[in-house]
């Protein structure tokens, strides 16, 4: 059997001993609970069926997969290698330490913590450990000794304000930041004092002098840079420069686009892990693994976010750690390289094919793995064209534009992302034809009238256009099938 990671060309025995391994998995679910083997049945052929093009999904390989099915999920591994709140997990330590060891030698990391349950938790065990490392105890230093157990009420009580009282700047939600950065609903955007910076009202892109600017007025002890919906590449030493003038820990939330680190599309200035002190991520989108965080940090951050587990997060997930191990073995891969420049590549196709059709992108096109739409120029909310398009087995999600005149819930944008379709083998070309495809639904979609006037949700999609799109889809999605060769 190969070790080949390549999904879109897996060697012959690889996916025939993927496909005896999930028939036997799912004949003895069947045994179980037959609605969940039918379930999971089901949802690969949805899967195969659909236009998949948010941009925060992937498919990850039948090895990263099949690593979760096992019976690491069964210890319980509270701790960190070779200290564990928990006896006989040298089986976990060693899975542990693979997983770290790939990551930081994937990312050029010092350190790496792979036991984030997800991308959330991952900022979490961040934003904890930057409080830990630089916000001394009141009365420790008076009492000559680090035990916290010394302090009084009163040195508690201002250990409380000092900690509930710190500064977080980071881009906001509208221009394309994550909610763990600062938006007020989320607990980020409570525990702060929090402050946004946004993109350049002409342009759309970050403007650098204008962070500075807030950076400076603001004095945040955390800058966080990174995205969910910001088209373009960030410079990370510029941020790092930013962060240093005004004394503040830089963290940057590669959560969208660790692939495009992994897969050294980014490097220099646009690699955040040589500029900043602490580096999160997810796993499991364009990195192309299981569901799950990570954490990379400098020596000087390294202690406490090695204590996230149980300082922040729930005994760890081995089984998934497992899987992050394999799946950061993939990426350490040179055909994850490849990969990684086609999401690229493939994003600039599709940003082509929509500008050449007439359609507003915000900032004007693309250099990550992600196009935003402004669906205002075909007359529609976010939501409106969300649910046209999927009407037509295309898959997006709605998301706000910067100074989105139809608020954060409806939205005037879709937002687009290449790395699920590029693991299916599309090229350019194909992303051509999807641009094609969209835009001939948006265009035949009109806003319908709710009975007391006009409506942000509601909508008409002319006759024939859906069975139109789908007939051509279908037709490229079997032409570069997901997980050719196997059959359950
Ligand atoms: C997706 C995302 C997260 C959250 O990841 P989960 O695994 O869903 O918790 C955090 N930050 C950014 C920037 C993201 O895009």
């Amino acid at each position: 059997m190969t070790a080949d990671s390549s999904l879109t060309a897996p060697g012959v025995e690889y996916a025939a001993t993927a496909s005896e391994a999930y028939r036997a998995a799912l004949a003895v679910i069947e045994s179980v609970e037959p609605r969940i083997a039918a379930a999971t049945r089901k949802e690969l052929a949805d899967q195969r069926d659909s236009l998949k093009l948010i941009a925060s999904e992937n498919y990850a390989s039948p090895a990263v997969l099949l690593t979760m099915g096992t019976w690491f999920s069964d210890k319980y591994a509270e701790g960190t290698i070779g200290h564990r709140f928990y006896a006989a997990c040298q089986n976990v330590d060693t899975v542990e330490a693979l997983a770290a060891e790939h990551a930081r030698e994937l990312f050029g990391a010092p350190y790496a913590y792979a036991q984030p349950h997800s991308g959330i938790d991952a900022n979490l065990v961040a934003y904890w450990a930057i409080l830990a490392t630089r916000i001394e105890a009141p009365g420790l230093a008076e009492l000559g000794a680090k035990n916290v157990n010394d302090l009084s009420e009163q040195d508690w009580e201002a250990l409380r304000a000092k900690l509930g009282n710190q500064r977080l700047l980071g881009m906001s939600l509208e221009t394309g930041g994550h909610l763990t950065h600062g938006f007020r609903p989320n607990v980020s955007g409570k525990m702060f004092h929090q402050r946004s910076y946004g993109t350049d009202p002409e342009t759309g892109l970050i403007d650098y002098a204008a962070v500075a600017a807030a950076a400076r007025e603001f004095k945040p002890l955390i800058l966080v840079a990174g995205y969910s919906a910001y088209p373009r590449r960030v410079n990370f030493a510029t941020m790092r420069e930013i962060a240093d003038e005004v004394g503040a820990t830089l963290l940057v939330d590669m959560a969208h686009f660790a692939g495009l680190v992994a897969g050294k599309v980014f490097t220099g200035d646009e690699d955040p892990v040589p500029h900043a002190h602490v580096t999160t991520t997810t796993t499991h989108k364009s990195l192309r693994g299981p569901r799950g965080g990570l954490v990379l940090a400098t020596e000087e951050y390294a202690p406490a976010v090695d204590k996230g587990c149980p300082m922040v997060l729930g005994g760890p997930l081995s089984h998934v750690m497992a899987a992050k191990a394999v799946a950061l073995a993939e990426a350490r891969q040179p055909a994850f390289r490849e990969y990684a420049q086609a999401v690229a590549d493939n994003a600039k196709a599709l940003a082509d094919g929509f500008l050449k059709r007439g359609a507003r992108l915000v900032t004007g096109g693309t250099d990550n793995h992600l196009v935003l739409l402004d669906v205002t120029s075909f007359g529609l909310t976010g939501r409106q064209a969300e649910s046209a398009l999927l009407d037509a087995g295309v898959v997006t999600n709605r998301n706000s534009i910067p100074a989105d005149p139809n608020g954060a819930w409806y939205t005037s944008g879709i937002r687009f992302g290449t790395p699920a379709l590029t693991t299916r083998g599309f090229g350019a070309a194909e992303f051509d034809r999807v641009a094609e495809l969209v835009v001939d639904v948006l265009k035949n979609t009109e806003p319908a009238a709710a009975s007391n006037g006009p409506s942000k949700a509601k909508y008409t999609l002319a006759d024939g256009v859906a069975d139109r799109v789908h007939a051509a889809s279908a037709e490229i999605l079997a032409a570069n099938p997901l997980y050719p060769g196997l059959t359950l």
